[in-house]
């Protein structure tokens, strides 16, 4: 079975307990405001212009069936995306990197072997492996295929998500994920709608049915200025009924910003800021009043 990633990050560190292989599956059914990570957004594949790279070679005008590379009038490369059929031959073809391709389409034998080539790391690091995305629980079948595949190989499996798919899914993985990282962006579903696109409802009755059913969770509470600051305490009020391991309070950064221009998608947030170290400070310290072990990332 096929699935559609945008990345396989080997040694990562910040995805669950160790040294860990994070698959990030490509495609999300939340639009969040401040999302790092633009390429995970939509399923298609997509391609990422950095002008500053190019050096004009014409090779991408040459080999681009659907005329999506021209010139404007003052001779600076322009593309029209809505003529983009994903074939990626432009990026493929583009010596200096100007162009890059985002969009993987990977078996499970292939992800599987990628995935066991760190199994040494894993062992000597109660390491293992994250899948995350995106929304990689969109992709169930493949995902419940490669899952199992990876518990039966005796690897620590962990699920990233934001939660917003039916119960149903969860419930195909539930025996062979043994933590599940679940964001909680706020409190107020009216609030959640208009930060992310969608309401709460179902990712907290999600994450409150995995409580229920006794799995390790970790939640992970995007904390974004402007947003979502004024929402800690009620989401503390929330996770303080729950069997929750640990939250992660993870500061706004803008290590994402770049790829909203080179895919062309607009960004909301520029005016953002980072917040001080003291007010991500006082966030935790609210999480930590419920009586909820708590850290920034
Ligand atoms: S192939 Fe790359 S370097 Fe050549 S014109 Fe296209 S974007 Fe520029
Ligand atoms: S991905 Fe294919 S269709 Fe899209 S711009 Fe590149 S060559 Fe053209």
């Amino acid at each position: 079975m096929e699935g559609k990633l945008f990345n396989i990050q080997k040694f990562s560190i910040h995805d669950g307990p160790g040294i860990r292989t994070t698959v990030f599956f490509k495609g999300c059914n939340l639009r969040c405001r401040w999302c790092h990570n633009p390429e995970s957004i939509h399923k298609e594949n997509q391609i990422e212009f950095y002008p500053e790279k190019c050096i004009g070679c014409g090779a991408c005008y040459q080999v681009c069936a659907a005329g999506v590379h021209y010139q404007n009038v003052y001779g600076e490369h322009q593309m029209d995306r809505l003529k983009c059929t994903g074939c990626l031959l432009c990026a493929e073809t583009c010596y200096s990197k100007a162009l890059v391709g985002v969009g993987l389409n990977v078996d499970t034998t292939y992800l599987l072997n990628s995935i066991l080539e760190d199994k040494p790391y894993y062992d000597n690091s109660s390491g293992g492996v994250t899948f995350s995305g995106g929304e990689a629980m969109l992709q169930i079948d493949f995902l419940e295929e490669i899952i199992t595949l990876c518990k039966n190989k005796g690897i620590h499996t962990a699920v990233d998500t934001a939660g917003c798919v039916p119960w149903s899914y969860f419930e195909r993985i539930l025996n062979v994920t043994d933590l599940f990282l679940y964001d909680v962006k706020a409190a107020d579903s009216t609030r959640h709608k208009q930060l992310t696109g969608v309401e709460n409802q179902l990712i907290l009755d999600n994450l409150y049915r995995l409580s229920d059913a006794g799995k390790e969770i970790i939640v992970r509470i995007p904390f974004i200025p402007g947003q979502n600051e004024d929402q800690i305490e009620e989401i503390g009020n929330i996770l303080r009924h729950l069997k929750i391991i640990k939250v992660e309070v993870m500061p706004y950064h803008k290590l994402g910003n770049s790829k909203y221009k080179a895919l062309g998608l607009k960004y909301e947030l520029h005016q953002t800021q980072t917040p001080a170290e003291e007010t991500v400070d006082k966030a935790v310290a609210i999480i930590n009043k419920c009586g909820l072990k708590t850290c920034k990332t």
